[in-house]
């Protein structure tokens, strides 16, 4: 495909948080789609079993032949599973439901930590921003995303109990940093789901701007109807209902994400 700027250092972004529904997928398609519009080369990697970042993206999992199970256990290059542009600037190498085996599979395999780091690897140089979206618990799927990834992406929903579960979050990144991974870092930690009617909300991000200091995000992604609706259209927002408010925010969000580098 014509690539009309230089590529520069390829950065890995893992989007990671293990409690479920807090808007990984949401942000893993919409802000890689966002990059992807703004002229950036993305690959987004697809490392939930449920696949939602792939189906959100209309890809028909069905039809998909190999995908980033295949990457982690038949040594099948991830070049072979990438799907190429799903939408302007984006390819996706897709999860399907075979991908719920590999956390058990890789068990008993030899460097099982570093399947994915090895594969992500070899798109180095390819790509200015690669995507894991990681699956909802800190098992080893996640910890290969901890690996391959250059830095963490973190959203927590505006709810009760949003930092439940990140002291545990940032232990496995820590032990991932000691042993595998020295230059992980926080890329930034995102507030998804932000109601300004609500007081909760606004508690929520007092709250988490006191934990995560200045790693917070600036963008608030606002809770709206159009962002979830968007997937069953196979859609990033950007295409699905490009001057609405959660479109605004992702791009506002994916101009953050390249001005802290
Ligand atoms: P995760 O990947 O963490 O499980 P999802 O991105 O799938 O979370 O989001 C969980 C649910 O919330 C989905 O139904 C999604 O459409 C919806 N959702 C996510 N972000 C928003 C938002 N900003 N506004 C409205 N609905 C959202």
């Amino acid at each position: 495909k014509p690539v009309t700027h230089a590529i520069g250092q390829t950065k890995v972004i893992a989007v990671l948080n293990q409690k479920g529904g807090v808007g990984k997928s949401t942000t893993s398609i919409n802000l890689a789609a966002a990059l992807g519009a703004m002229n950036k080369q993305v690959l987004l990697v697809d490392l939930d079993p449920q696949g939602n970042s792939s189906s959100g993206l209309g890809i028909d999992k069905g039809l998909v032949e190999s995908c980033i199970y295949n990457v982690l256990l038949d040594d099948v290059p991830l070049q072979d599973v990438i799907i190429p542009d799903v939408c302007e600037g984006l390819d996706v190498a897709p999860a399907t439901i075979n991908l719920a085996g590999a956390e058990v599979e890789l068990v008993s395999e030899m460097a099982r930590e570093n399947r994915l780091k090895d594969a992500v690897g070899q798109m180095r140089g390819k790509y200015d921003y690669i995507f894991i979206d990681c699956p909802p618990s800190l098992g080893l799927l996640t910890v290969n995303a901890l690996v391959a990834a250059d830095k963490l992406l973190i959203p927590i929903q505006c709810e009760f109990y949003a930092l439940e579960g990140v002291t545990k979050l940032l232990d496995s990144m820590k032990r991932v940093k000691t042993r595998l991974n020295p230059s992980l870092e926080i890329s930034g930690v995102l507030l998804t789901m932000y109601d300004n009617r609500t007081t909760l909300s606004k508690q929520v991000v007092d709250e988490v701007k006191s934990y995560f200091g200045r790693t917070v995000f600036n963008t608030l992604i606002p809770r709206t109807v159009k962002l979830s609706e968007a997937p069953s259209y196979g859609m990033p927002i950007t295409e699905y209902d490009p001057r609405g408010k959660g479109a605004i925010s992702y791009i506002e969000l994916a101009k953050e994400v390249i001005s802290r580098g």
